[in-house]
Order: structure tokens, then C-alpha cells, then sequence
């Protein structure tokens, strides 16, 4: 397989602690890439690198065979990064922001089929702070696709959104690596991950621990002896929920 994202021997020191103590791995073309690991561990700070956002203390990093340390205008072209919320001008509707930041990359889009793409149509009119935070994050999402980009970074895109917003934005992930587009996205959400995720680094402390499929992972514990409670009940609150209020996306 292609690796579109190659990381070597990564550090990042920000003073005296090493957030990124010498981390590699590789992303493939057409993968959804997960990468987890606990509050701290250094997956913003690693992300932010990869993006060209951040200068690492030392190490090598490709992103479509491109160096990150030379190469960082022709990488951002690429790429599709979520922007900070706070460059959505209030004042802007939803098709002008697609079109400012549209102007920005020197694209021209169909502002429309964008917000199609993520479900907004009918929102094209309002603007950013009418949105619900599930709307927010299905925005934060299409701006990313704007650049038509062939790698795609989604920093813990479903937190914070109720159980249908979580499913749907699953799908429109999945929709983004069928179309070709590889997928680097990280969640705290383990049964997220498990669901959307080709593979998964596992990152502690500045160092990655694991990596493989999640089946591989899985499997791997399981070998072990592990074994986990057995489940009693054949559904859980969550089936519950969803069996009650429907699959269908509730912030309309
Ligand atoms: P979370 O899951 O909480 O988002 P993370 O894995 O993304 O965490 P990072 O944001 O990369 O972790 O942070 C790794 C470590 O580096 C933390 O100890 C953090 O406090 C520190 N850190 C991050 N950014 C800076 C900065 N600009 N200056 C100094 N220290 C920083």
C-alpha cells in the first residue's frame, strides 16, 4: 500500500517537556487513520505538524511525498484542516463563508454542493452562530473539502453531538473515503474508532504504542487471556435511545 503520510523519529520539545518523544508511522492512501491516545499524549501537537501548523524540534515528515519543512505551501494545497470557529465571520451566511474561503484557495466551487455534501443545504442562507453545535461540526467538516483535498484531518469531530449526529457524521466519513480522499482523525471515543477506523496508532506520552487494524489490536488482547465481563443484556441504553427517537439527524 501507498503511504501518503510518512512520520520519522518525530519530537516536538516545548521547553523542557517532550511532548512528541520520537514517534513513526505511516497513513495509506485511502485510509480512514485513527489516532488515539489520552489527554496529553501529543496527537494535536503531532496533527498540527503533520499540517504544517507547528515547526518540530527534529525528524522527518512526508504528506503526498512533500516535505513538511520545505515543501509546506505546496503540502497546505493538499490538505483539507478544520479552521479555528473563530474565522467564521458572524456576519457571513453559510454559502458566503464556503465562497471566502473558496477565494482563499484560489477554487472555484459550487458553494451548494458543498453544504449538500454535509447535509446543509437548507442552512446555506443562515449563518455560522445559528447553527447547532451538530450543524457547527457538519460545517467545520465541508470546509475542509473545499480545497478538494486528498487527505482529510478531523480533530475529535463528533464530541460533544447526540448519538444520530455521531452515526450521520460517521457515514459522511466514510462518504469522504470512498471518494477517495484519506481520512486522519482523532477521537476519544474507542467504539468510534473501532466503528470508523481502517487503523489506529495509540499514542502515550509522546510515543506511539501500538498500531494496527482494531480487529488486530483486539485480537491481540484476546490471545492474551483477556477476557471481559460477560455482557448481560442484549442491548444497551444507547439502543434504547436510538430505538426511541430514530436515526435521523434532530437538529434541523
Ligand atoms: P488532548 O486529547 O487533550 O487533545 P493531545 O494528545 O492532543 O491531548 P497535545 O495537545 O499535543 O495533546 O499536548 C501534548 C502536551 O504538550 C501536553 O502536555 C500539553 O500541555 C503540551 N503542549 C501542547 N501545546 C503546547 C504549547 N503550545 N506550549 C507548551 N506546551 C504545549
Amino acid at each position: 500500500m501507498n503511504p501518503i503520510i510518512s512520520v520519522k523519529e518525530l519530537v516536538k520539545e516545548y521547553g523542557t517537556l517532550r511532548a512528541v518523544d520520537g514517534i513513526s508511522f505511516e497513513v495509506f492512501e485511502g485510509e480512514i487513520f485513527g489516532l488515539l491516545g489520552p489527554n496529553g499524549a501529543g496527537k494535536t501537537t503531532t496533527l498540527e505538524i503533520i499540517e504544517t501548523l507547528r515547526e518540530p524540534t527534529s525528524g522527518t515528515v512526508t504528506v503526498c511525498g512533500l516535505n513538511i519543512r520545505k515543501e509546506a505551501d505546496a503540502i497546505k494545497q493538499q490538505i483539507g484542516v478544520q479552521l479555528q470557529a473563530a474565522g467564521y465571520y458572524p456576519s457571513l451566511t453559510l454559502t458566503e463563508l464556503i465562497r471566502l474561503f473558496a477565494g482563499l484557495y484560489n477554487r472555484d466551487v459550487d458553494a451548494e454542493e458543498i453544504l449538500g455534501k454535509v447535509a446543509l443545504t437548507d442552512k446555506s442562507k443562515a449563518k455560522y452562530k445559528e447553527l447547532s453545535g451538530g450543524q457547527k461540526q457538519r460545517f467545520s467538516i465541508a470546509t475542509t473539502l473545499i480545497n478538494q483535498p486528498r487527505v482529510v484531518f478531523l480533530d475529535e469531530p463528533t464530541t460533544g453531538l447526540d448519538p444520530q449526529a455521531r452515526r450521520n457524521l460517521w457515514d459522511l466519513i466514510r462518504d469522504i473515503r470512498a471518494k477517495g480522499t484519506t481520512v486522519v482523525i482523532t477521537t476519544h471515543y474507542m467504539d468510534e474508532a473501532e466503528q470508523l477506523c481502517d487503523r489506529v496508532a495509540i499514542v502515550e506520552k509522546g510515543k506511539v504504542i501500538a498500531i494496527n487494524t482494531p480487529d488486530a489490536l483486539i485480537d491481540k488482547l484476546v490471545a492474551t487471556g483477556f477476557e471481559r465481563p460477560k455482557e448481560v443484556k442484549k442491548a444497551n441504553l444507547e439502543d434504547v435511545f436510538l430505538n426511541l427517537t430514530g436515526r435521523e439527524w434532530r437538529d434541523e
